[in-house]
């Protein structure tokens, strides 16, 4: 008997909603576990409480002395909380988060102890980080790694633990994480978008990149999970029939949210109150057991932090619901996978969205200037975004069967391509008082009016212009948004640089006035980059076709699109910008085509055993039994069985086949492994598991797929797709 399954599914019916306490507002709890501006006021001197402040809004450095004050302010305040420990919180490159925690206990001799919390405490930590993902830095500069406090985004207290926001760097200076380069591409943007906004506000001082993401996920329950190897060790599954009912009927899109997952949602949506993760909406998704989460959008890093935050507290909260999240991109073969799209624009210190149209031609064409640059920079690294959202499972979405594809390009809608087709028509150099007067009053002062009825959303694109900010679809549900983060504002701040330049020079050079030498560097921008602009569906053969004349890249799988950043010309970019140096680079080149080795060397033992533990064996049982059963006939009817016992010698003769074919997948595929193992070089190893291991993964697929269809369902030992994604 298959127990584990069947225990497990009488589990999940017996279940029931775990109540949740709600607070009447959560206006009122907002933040509280969070060392913001009024918790800041209420614990720190007028001078500390200023130097934080100048730390976020200019980048000011701290002073020592003032750090102490600053750490026994947050203590105080932790400690008030119920906090007992403390821990230096950073996502190493992994793309999780990591924490040690200390206590603020201290000995003072004579048997008496204290609270101690101290400004290097604050400041710096040396985690024992040795086992973290380097790329090779720490070993060439036999350097250790600290952790230095990052004051940008704010301390707050989880369960009874002060955690502090850090970066995580070698001694010798190389970033080991995944903020510092994000932290240093969002000042590179600030710089560049505010040298720009110049031209049309001289008041405008800086420049924040913000971001709202929206985390897609599918909610299994616990035992149901735990019924499943692949579920619990490659986070999704590696077999499965489909259901006989999936998600045709867009019952779950349209359906209520059913009373278990409600709660768990209310509960998640109190503990991000608490910590100030402003999340606001909920819903179902397509697909059965498949929600969505989105806050209101943030200043990018503390989103960032939000984000990598909320993926841990889902966790933790979905235990005491029974529920296991499932953050993989495609946990379930045949029905949609998870995104997490990052909707992102610049705003300015004086409260204006640059990518926002304005209600005068100065101010729209501002939101031009800043829409059609983004579009440039998005044409010229292409390739980079691409590899910033490549992962193991990401693959499963880009390029396989799925919006949005492997492809970037920019979808806005068919008015403001209407818009860029009138600009290009621009004339060349100085332009007449008649031309300027009637672009602003029939162009650009047109622009908010027609994006009012911008009705025509295009949900394939992997890179839309949604009427304030643009949304990059193609990222991964489990990934870390740093990645894509600081890809995005790298790439526009280096483009934002550049027009800056462009502009400045025909000012100069040619005597135009500013508006004249705007119009005609976006001009060429709007000719140069039009290939990227796809306003079509964004996926299937035609469009592949299309793409590839238009010279865009279409990486299909992850070792193919990280090449990208280790390309000179991305190189080029980072280093430029001060962002990342080649080592650094090369570093993380060299973690994540790794990682991608060894995440579907992972998937290919799970499989193997699953394949030949459960699948195999069940199969045997299951054909004995026909067999047994054929013998009998055979004993009652003499030569005449074959009569009644068709259908089962059929059965028979169709279960060892499977199993033929399984068996030598398995074979194939263990030596295919091997081979890639003695692969020295991480990139090629990478390649080898992607283009001769991974292929055996459909083909024992289908096989065990078959046999789930033959096989009594009694004695079938691995839940099935309709019991996992609609027991509920
Ligand atoms: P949709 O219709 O796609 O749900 P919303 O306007 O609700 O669009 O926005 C979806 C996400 O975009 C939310 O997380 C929201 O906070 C975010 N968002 C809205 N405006 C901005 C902006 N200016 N910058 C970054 N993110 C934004
Ligand atoms: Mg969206």
């Amino acid at each position: 008997m298959s127990t584990l399954r069947f225990k497990a599914i009488s589990e999940t019916f017996n279940r029931k909603p775990v109540e949740v306490n709600e607070p009447k507002r959560r206006s009122e709890i907002f933040g509280s576990n969070v060392f913001n501006e009024a918790a800041m006021r209420q614990y720190l001197t007028k001078t500390s409480y200023n130097s934080v402040m100048d730390a976020i809004e200019n980048g000011a450095k701290i002073d020592r002395n003032i750090a102490d004050h600053i750490s026994t302010g947050m203590k105080e305040w932790a400690i008030s909380k119920g906090a007992t420990h403390y821990t230096h919180w950073f996502q190493p490159l992994t793309g999780s988060t990591a924490e040690k925690h200390d206590a603020f206990f201290e000995t003072t001799g004579g048997g008496q102890a204290i609270e101690k919390f101290g400004g290097g405490q604050l400041v710096q930590q040396e985690p024992d980080a040795s086992s973290f993902p380097n790329g090779g830095i720490r070993n060439t500069f036999e350097a250790r790694g600290y952790t230095a406090w990052d004051p940008t985004s704010p301390a707050f207290i989880y369960g009874t633990t002060l955690c502090i926001p850090t970066v995580f760097v070698a001694y010798t200076g190389e970033a080991l994480d995944n903020k510092t380069p994000l932290l240093r591409a969002l000042q590179s943007v600030d710089q560049a978008a505010t040298a720009v906004a110049k031209y049309f506000d001289k008041s405008v001082s800086k420049v924040n990149a913000t971001l709202g993401w929206e985390q897609e996920y599918f909610l299994i329950d616990k035992a149901l999970a735990a019924s499943r190897p692949d579920l619990m060790l490659a986070g999704r599954t590696l077999l499965g029939h489909a259901s006989a009912k999936g998600q045709q009927l867009d019952d779950h899109y349209f359906g209520s949210i059913p009373t278990r997952v409600l709660n768990y949602m209310r509960d998640l949506e109190n503990e991000c109150m608490l910590l100030g993760v402003p999340v606001k909406t909920r819903h179902n998704e397509v697909a059965p057991n498949q929600f969505e989460l989105a806050p209101i959008f943030e200043e990018a890093n503390l989103a960032v932090d939000h984000n990598s935050l909320l993926m841990d507290v889902m966790d933790k909260v979905a235990d005491r619901h029974h529920f296991k999240v499932l953050f993989h991109e495609k946990p379930f073969a045949g029905i949609n996978g998870s995104g997490k799209h990052n909707n992102w624009s610049l705003s300015t210190n004086t409260g204006v969205n640059l990518l926002s149209p304005g209600s005068t031609p100065m101010k729209n064409l501002q939101f031009l200037t800043f829409f059609i640059n983004t579009i440039k920079a998005v044409h010229e690294y292409e390739e980079l975004i691409r590899a910033a959202i490549a992962s193991a499972s990401n693959d499963h979405r880009l390029g396989a069967n799925e919006a949005p594809p492997a492809i970037i390009s920019v979808f806005i809608g068919s008015q403001l391509t209407a818009v860029l087709d009138e600009l290009e028509k621009v004339t060349d150099g100085k332009l007449s008082p008649q031309e300027k007067t009637d672009l602003k009053l029939n162009v650009v002062g047109k622009i908010p009016e027609i994006l009012l009825d911008n009705t025509d959303r295009n949900r394939t694109s992997p890179f839309a212009f949604t009427g304030n900010k643009f949304e990059l679809r193609a990222v991964g549900s489990i990934s870390n948004c740093a990645q894509p983060m600081t890809v995005l504002n790298a790439i526009v701040a280096r483009q934002l640089m550049d027009f800056k330049e462009e502009v400045d020079k025909l000012i100069k050079g040619k005597k135009m006035k500013k508006d004249d030498a705007i119009f005609n560097v976006l001009r060429e921008y709007i000719k140069e980059s039009k290939n990227i602009r796809f306003e079509g569906d964004g996926y299937g053969e035609a469009w592949e076709k299309e793409a590839k004349k238009r010279g865009l890249s279409n990486n299909k799988t992850t070792p193919e699109a990280l090449k990208a950043q280790v390309a000179k010309k991305n190189i080029k970019l980072y280093e430029d910008l001060e962002i990342m140096t080649k080592v650094e680079i090369e570093a993380r080149h060299e973690i994540q085509v790794d990682e991608y080795a060894m995440r579907i060397q992972i998937e290919g033992r799970v499989l193997g055993d699953v394949a030949r533990n459960h699948v195999i064996p069940t199969a045997i049982r299951y054909q004995n039994l026909l067999i047994e059963n054929v013998q009998g006939l055979k004993s009652i009817y003499g030569n005449d069985f074959k009569k009644v016992a068709g259908e089962q010698m059929q059965l028979i003769e169709s279960i060892s086949d499977h199993i033929a074919h399984i068996n030598q997948g398995i074979t194939d595929m263990i030596e295919a492994r091997k081979k890639a193992n003695k692969i020295d070089n991480s990139e090629k190893r990478a390649f080898e598991y992607c283009n001769k291991v991974k292929p055996y993964f459909e083909e024992i697929r289908y096989h065990c797929d078959k046999l789930e269809l033959l096989v009594d369902d009694e004695i079938w030992p691995l839940t099935k797709y309709r019991e996992l994604l609609f027991t509920r």
